[in-house]
């Protein structure tokens, strides 16, 4: 217990959220994390609720200390995020994603898009749009195939100029979606101001639906905003048959979760497609 009170007191007097570390220090580790290749990414199937065709995967980071302890991201992004480093982490994951999604092209699957989650913060970066822009050139991904996640907390704060990039990224032809839906603040102000073509339920709805008449309300009533606005909707966090028959009679367009399949290594959605390609 005094152990743990030594390493609260230095947490909260350092830098990034880590005992004595430091943002400068944090840059360099994420940047020897990318080096000595411990971050990685895996790849969550989403397929159609009605059809099950698959429809996209989601990209989602992996750090794996030199010990072989995972750090989750839920942990390390928001740790980025607190400095400079999610600029590095950003690019990496972006560049990362793109070349996967790029290789499922050239490999016959042309309408396979890959879902990258945006941190608000990068939004921040004046050369987002040019730097996003960049990697899809260099990866030779199509824009259609690229769609950027991005949470309504991040945006209660943006300034125009963050606004601007969005329309600009959506001008280009890559496809935004609000993560996290309802679980912010101001859903429906930002509906209005941010060119999103999907909105994503977040799992904590999902997973109380068939249980919580509250929740099943909350699901509906988002696939029916969802629709009214001519949006997609698509629900996370699926784990159970029944899940899928509640989103399947409310209409939902898509779904992700570990009912279709945990997240996947390259080679686990090399194997993915291969079967699907079958169906
Ligand atoms: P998220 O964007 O809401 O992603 C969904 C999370 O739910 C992922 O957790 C996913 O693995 C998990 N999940 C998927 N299906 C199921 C299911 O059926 N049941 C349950 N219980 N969980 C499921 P993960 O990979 O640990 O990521 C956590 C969060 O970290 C993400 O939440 C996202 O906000 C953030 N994150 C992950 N990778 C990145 C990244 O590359 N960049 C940024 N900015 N954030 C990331
Ligand atoms: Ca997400
Ligand atoms: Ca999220
Ligand atoms: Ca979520």
């Amino acid at each position: 217990e005094r152990e743990l009170t030594v390493a609260n007191t230095h947490a909260t007097s350092h830098g990034p959220g880590a005992p004595g570390i430091s943002d400068a220090g944090f840059v360099e580790r994420v940047r020897d994390a990318i080096d000595r290749q411990e971050l990685s990414l895996v790849f969550q199937p989403q397929a159609d609720v009605a059809t099950n065709r698959l429809t996209g995967f989601e990209a989602l980071s992996r750090w794996r200390l030199s010990d072989g302890t995972m750090l989750p991201p839920d942990v390390f992004v928001p740790m980025a995020e607190q400095g400079e480093a999610i600029h590095l982490l950003g690019e990496w994951t972006l560049r990362t994603a793109c070349a996967a999604a790029a290789g499922w092209v050239r490999a016959g699957y042309p309408d396979i898009p890959v879902s990258v989650n945006l941190s608000a913060r990068q939004l921040d970066d004046p050369g987002l749009v040019l730097k996003v822009l960049g990697i899809l050139a260099e990866t030779g991904l199509p824009a259609a195939n690229l769609k950027l996640e991005l949470t309504e907390t991040s945006m209660f704060s943006q300034a125009a100029e963050a606004r601007e990039a969005l329309v600009q990224l959506r001008g280009a032809g890559i496809r935004l979606v609000l993560d996290d839906f309802g679980t912010g603040w101001s859903s429906l102000a930002t509906l209005r101001r941010v060119p999103v073509e999907a909105l994503k339920i977040d799992k904590q709805f999902v997973q109380a639906m068939v249980e919580d008449r509250d929740a099943a309300a909350i699901v509906q009533a988002v696939v029916a905003l969802a629709h009214a606005l001519d949006l997609g909707v698509v629900a996370e966090g699926v784990e159970t048959p029944e899940q899928r028959l509640y989103l399947q009679a409310y209409r939902c367009d898509v779904l992700q979760g570990y009912w279709l399949s945990r997240p996947l290594t390259t080679d686990g959605v090399s194997d993915f497609l291969a079967k699907r390609s079958v169906i």
